[in-house]
């Protein structure tokens, strides 16, 4: 291996402080090391500090893969992807779909592979994960291991871009099964494997579907339902559900997934920020409401007009509550942190001249692992509330 790579005093506290990236501006020289190769890292004087994996145009440079130095990166991910696995084996319950393997959260950075039933979806974030020697490990590994009929390759074509990656298109990689039916908490959903947002449904939300439905009652309303993940958890438990999302397609497979649980929802395709000012307008009132919104600061910069946003949905949505009713909401804008969505809904709860309690302060599922020391593993904020 080259000579390591020096960082400077910030980037070498940073990995010391238990983070695993280090930022571009933080590396002493880095001139020549190839794209995706894997690197050995010292502090400025010499000092080593693990073994990472680089990146040459990501403002993360620098990915720790392990604080010892690596022979055999291919045997190390193995290993990685094997642990992950079991991982899983111990905490999984109730479902046949969740997250395998969750980037640095399972010190695997820039893979992510989920499970949906029989088939297996995998998405490459980094240069280094997309070397095809790794690919194929992985490929092999998946295949040994858990035997799918097909696993299918989801693309974010703006990493791509950002990682200066060959544009790809998602498809499945192997077999040809495509589509599958997966069942969490003992609801029914349909997957595609070549359709949808993420890499297809919302897993994460998984134990917070079963939470809310331990609250729900009433009427409920579901807000940015996409395929009816929340509410088709509470329609067991509710008089009446309503869902609202702006993708037709979304819910044209909420409708699908309904019908696949022999449920009625009703669907409403709108832009959620209208409905709900009309709604609160003419004094409709529900008895659930959960509101669970695209990420509104992808960076720190939109934060401010992030916030806004969140504090008008809960603002509305607050108002619409009768009176002992229960408000799901959710962010999973890593920028605002659960403080912060925590003082939102608070001012939201007192412009609506609400007592609101918290019932529940939760984050993503356990199959996405929170590793301490890297903030950015942590994401997802579900608040259940009662007002
Ligand atoms: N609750 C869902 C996930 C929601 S993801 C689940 O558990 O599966 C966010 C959803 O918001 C997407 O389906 C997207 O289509 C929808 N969306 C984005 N902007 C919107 C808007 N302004 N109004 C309504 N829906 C919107």
């Amino acid at each position: 291996m080259p000579p390591p790579l020096k960082l400077s005093r910030r980037g070498a506290d940073r990995l010391k402080s238990g983070h695993v990236w280090v930022y571009r501006s933080d590396l002493i020289s880095a001139d020549d090391i190839p794209p995706g190769s894997l690197v050995s890292v010292a502090d400025e004087r010499g000092k080593p500090l693990g073994t990472a994996l680089y990146s040459s145009t990501s403002q993360i440079a620098v990915r720790l893969i392990s604080r010892e130095p690596v022979k055999d990166l291919l045997a190390l991910i193995r290993t990685r992807i094997a642990d992950a696995l079991a991982y899983r084996e111990r905490l999984i319950e109730n479902t046949d779909a969740y997250r395998l393997i969750f980037s640095e959260a399972d010190f695997l950075p820039g893979l992510i592979v989920d499970r949906y039933n029989d088939l297996l979806s995998f998405q490459i974030l980094t240069q280094a994960m997309d070397a095809e020697p790794i690919r194929q490990a992985l490929l092999a590994e998946l295949t040994q291991k858990l035997q799918p009929p097909a696993i299918a390759e989801r693309i974010d074509a703006r990493v791509r871009e950002l990682e200066s990656l060959p544009p790809r298109t998602s498809g499945l990689v192997q077999g040809e099964k495509s589509t599958t039916v997966v069942t969490m908490n003992g609801v029914k959903f349909h997957y595609d494997a070549l359709e949808g947002q993420k890499t297809g449904a919302f897993l994460d939300q998984r134990e917070n579907y079963a939470a809310a439905a331990r609250y729900a009652r009433g009427e409920a309303l579901d807000v940015f339902c996409y395929h009816g993940g929340f509410a088709l958890h509470l329609v067991k438990h509710c008089s009446g559900v309503t869902g609202v999302d702006s993708s037709r397609p979304a819910l044209e497979v909420a409708d699908q997934n309904a019908a696949l649980n022999s449920r009625e929802v009703e669907w409403i395709e709108a832009n959620a920020f209208d409905l709900l000012r009309d709604y609160a307008a003419s004094g409709r009132q529900y008895d659930t409401i959960v509101l669970d919104p695209p990420a509104f600061a992808k960076t720190k910069k939109n934060l401010d007009t992030a916030l806004r946003g969140y504090k008008e949905l809960n603002l509305r949505a607050l108002k619409m509550l009768r009176p002992g009713g229960t408000l799901v909401t959710c962010s999973c804008s890593f920028h605002v942190s659960a403080a912060t969505l925590l003082e939102v809904v608070a001012d939201a709860a007192h412009d609506a001249r609400k007592p609101v309690r918290l019932l529940a302060n939760r984050g993503q599922a356990a199959d996405h692992p929170i590793l301490l020391g890297v903030p950015e593993t942590a994401y997802l904020k579900c608040l259940i509330l009662s007002a």
